[in-house]
């Protein structure tokens, strides 16, 4: 199985419970290693049709001394490690706790995926608790009750594409024997918060010009260019270090090879990009200069905004443009015309080529990650909140005016806001889109998708 799930949480807020039902009888025990290891407990899970290994911290409700928090971080952070995504479990019917908040820290700088979800939450008592789960800033939580076997599909529906995703990397690693691996790289600052290196793809049509980017980018002939599609050699993810940040970039080489007629290859660069776009976290559109916006382009530029990814664009082959202003204030035009979803995205001019313009690729790279990982503290969110309800206010469908109360952020990567309020199923959509681009303008979010949840208050 090459899917890891681990489940977190303080004690009692029904971790075992929920292993129990995940792995029934298929269990293992991790090993019998001295220290944390040992209160590990690691199973085959089935949920549905998926099968994936999870790993249940329980075993340290025992613990009654003093180092109970230590040792229940140390715990934890060693189960995440292990783990490709978290489960983080809170109890509905208890509401946030402090611990609730200190794993919620320890999840989120861990940087990987997390699931939250609020158990127990069969029945009315556990509704505020679900309300106030959003708070820990994880997204959406998901309501569960593991004892009742409540809430499994929609856990199942999450985690489908983790699991997938996975076991597709699994079947790459094994036929890739050229991905290394990026530990050992020399420990230098990274600029930026992120522990792992910074995920990012190349995407655009064929011939834009993305492996003479891709090589100069890396600093050596890694991929062959050419006019001839399919010379380039087999690899996923590359690590490298630009400028001081640690980097992964996602090469569409192995893929391509296999296609041989022009046809084909444009079929399989939509399917590249897709996977490109799944694998990064700031996603580079690049475009020719000489034909910029095509179908696919937009086609792309789009996915990437859907799937959430921090998006910035590229013009290239600037080299050969002669009336470098004009051309720029169309491409300006003609970005916002077609591509609104992305506004404010950098929109930068390079060339593969002679290298001009990399230096400004890579700010703008390291700016859309910035800001993908934005916090706004639910503080500032609620004055803005009530100055944007006062210029502009909702509108009152039959008389009654609908009430936005709260706001907090629920997530990052992208940035993702819930707002609490009256009837939000009567909000019409202009409202939200009035929130959401306020919310880039006054909080600086420029090139980074923002989600905005509407839900009624409890
Ligand atoms: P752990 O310490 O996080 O592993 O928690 P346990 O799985 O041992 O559960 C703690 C307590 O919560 C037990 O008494 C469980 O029966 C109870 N519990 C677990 N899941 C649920 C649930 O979905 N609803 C309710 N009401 N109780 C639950
Ligand atoms: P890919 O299919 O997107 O990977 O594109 P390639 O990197 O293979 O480049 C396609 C063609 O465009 C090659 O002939 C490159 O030499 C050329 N090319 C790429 N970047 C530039 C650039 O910045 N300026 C110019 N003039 N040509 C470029």
């Amino acid at each position: 199985m090459s899917f890891t799930l681990a489940i977190v949480g303080r004690p009692n807020v029904g971790k075992s419970t929920l292993f129990n039902r995940l792995v029934g009888k298929r269990l293992a025990l991790v090993d019998d290693q001295p220290g944390v290891t040992r209160d590990l407990r690691e199973g085959a899970a089935r949920l549905g049709d998926l099968r994936f290994t999870v790993i249940d911290t329980a075993g340290l409700e025992d613990a009654t001394d003093d180092s109970l928090e230590g040792r229940m971080r140390r715990l934890s952070e060693r189960a995440v490690e292990m783990a490709d995504a978290c489960l983080f479990l809170i109890d509905a019917r208890a509401g946030i706790t402090p611990n609730d908040t200190l794993f919620a820290d320890i999840l989120r700088r861990s940087g990987k995926p997390v699931i939250l979800a609020a158990n127990k939450a069969e029945g009315r008592a556990a509704e505020a608790g679900l309300i106030e789960a959003w708070e820990l800033g994880l997204g959406e939580p998901l309501a569960l009750s593991a004892e009742h076997g409540e809430g499994l599909a929609e856990l199942a529906t999450r985690l489908a594409p983790m699991v997938e995703a996975a076991e597709e990397r699994a079947e790459e690693a094994e036929t890739d024997i050229d991905v290394e691996d990026d530990d050992g790289e020399g420990d230098g600052p990274r600029p930026i918060t992120a522990k792992r290196p910074l995920q990012i793809a190349v995407v655009g049509r064929p011939n834009a010009g993305k492996s003479t980017l891709i090589n100069r980018i890396i600093g050596e002939d890694r991929l062959l260019t050419g006019p001839e599609a399919g010379i380039t050699r087999d690899s996923i993810a590359v690590p490298f270090q630009w400028d001081g940040t640690h980097m992964r970039i996602f090469d569409t080489a192995g893929m391509r090879k296999k296609a041989k007629v022009q046809e084909k290859l444009e079929k399989l660069s939509v399917a590249d990009g897709l996977r490109a776009v799944k694998f990064a976290e700031v996603v580079v559109v690049l475009l020719d200069a000489a034909i910029p916006f095509e179908t696919q382009d937009l086609r792309i530029a789009d996915l990437a905004e859907r799937e959430g990814r921090a998006v910035v664009v590229a013009v290239n082959k600037w080299d050969l443009e002669e009336e470098k202003q004009e051309k720029l204030r169309d491409l300006r035009a003609g970005f916002e015309r077609l591509l609104p979803q992305l506004k404010g995205a950098p929109l930068v001019t390079v060339s593969a080529k002679t290298g001009r313009g990399l230096d400004r690729l890579n700010a703008a790279i390291l700016k859309a990650y910035d800001t993908w990982n934005r916090r706004v503290s639910t503080a500032r969110l609620n004055r803005w909140l009530t100055a944007m309800t006062e210029a502009h206010p909702p509108p009152a469908p039959g008389g009654k005016r609908i009430k936005l109360r709260y706001m907090t952020q629920a997530k990052t990567r992208p940035p993702g806001f819930v707002v609490m309020c009256s009837h939000p199923d009567k909000l019409p959509e202009s409202y939200s889109r009035y929130l959401i681009n306020g919310l880039r303008e006054d909080f600086d979010m420029p090139g980074t998708p923002i989600r905005l949840w509407m839900r009624s208050q409890a």
